[in-house]
């Protein structure tokens, strides 16, 4: 089936693309790498978008330093996520999730932002950032705004952003010396969205622990990490199963997707020790 779009017109920068979603009478859709949008619409679950082409907007791409933290582009794409060096040196989890997204034309064209604004409950950065205690950084008709990745995503497909804001940045702290992040998942087929996966950050202050494909939203389980911060991994396991809402569908059972966080968790921790060992 071929798409049905409403129109296309291609934004020089940020206000640029502001202006036109403003005149788009409700129907302007921001495009980025065009990976999960351009799916859409080809299946018609979306149709008559104008279509507001970011892709080309300058500024809104690379990793780069700043103090403490990196500043992500929201245009930096997958591939790109998955060789740059200061994420390797400072922010690993990004780098090692990228293996697990898609295949290797997806991941040269979709962008981090368009999968945080997408915001699909399987995939790897959404959790990624919740882990690592991002921030997200947003342009809109009243300026900017920074949202807190725990106040990002708000439902399946739905997040904090307004229709007219644009997603420009993303910005996470860097790693401190010893702290360690691990990213497993359970898929069928290399390539597919999990069944279920995780996220696990060990830092001086304590745990942090991610779940996505265990519910509507990919969430921090807080039970969970003050387990591992008493060093307890049987309760870690047991509230984490507990506080996930897995359901069921054709790949998987609601329990077998709890029954697999538990296993998926055992395996980060193991890694986590071996790595430090
Ligand atoms: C076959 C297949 C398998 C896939 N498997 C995986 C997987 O295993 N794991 C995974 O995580 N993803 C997977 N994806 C999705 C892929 O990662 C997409 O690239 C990503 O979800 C969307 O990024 P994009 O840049 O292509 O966004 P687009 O498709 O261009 O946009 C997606 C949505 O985000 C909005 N948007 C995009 N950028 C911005 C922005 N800067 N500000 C505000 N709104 C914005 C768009 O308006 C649209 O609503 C898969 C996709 C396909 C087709």
């Amino acid at each position: 089936m071929k798409a049905s779009a409403g129109g296309y017109a291609r934004a020089v920068d940020v206000p640029h693309a502001l202006e036109l979603m403003a005149g788009s009478e409700g129907a302007g859709r921001f495009l980025a790498g065009g990976q999960s949008l351009i799916a859409a619409m080809n299946m018609r679950l979306s149709e008559g978008d104008m279509l507001i082409d970011i892709s080309k907007i300058p500024g809104l791409s690379g990793v780069a330093e700043d103090g403490e933290r990196l500043r992500i582009g929201a245009l930096t794409r997958h591939a790109e996520i998955g060789r740059d060096p200061l994420l390797r040196q400072h922010a690993p989890l990004l780098s090692d999730a990228v293996r697990f997204i898609a295949h290797a034309a997806i991941r040269n064209r979709g962008t981090i932002g368009g999968a945080l604004a997408h915001a699909d409950p399987a995939a790897e950065f959404p959790a990624c950032i919740l882990a690592l205690g991002a921030t997200l950084h947003a342009h809109g008709p009243d300026g900017d705004r920074d949202i807190p990745a725990e106040a990002f995503f708000e439902d399946v497909f739905t997040t904090a952003l307004a229709e007219d804001e644009i997603l420009t940045a993303i910005s996470v702290p860097k790693a401190e010396p010893g702290e360690r992040h691990v990213i497993e998942e359970m898929a069928r087929r290399s390539g597919d969205y999990a069944l279920t996966g995780l996220c696990l950050v060990r830092r001086s202050a304590g745990h942090r622990l991610s779940v996505f494909s265990a519910g509507p939203v990919p969430i921090l389980a807080k039970g969970a990490m003050t387990a591992l911060d008493a060093g307890d991994a049987d309760a870690a396991v047991e509230a984490l199963r507990a506080e996930i809402e897995p359901s069921s569908d054709t790949q998987a059972t609601a329990s077998y997707r709890r029954h697999l966080a538990g296993v998926l968790l055992r395996r980060a921790i193991a890694r986590i020790e071996g790595e430090t060992a």
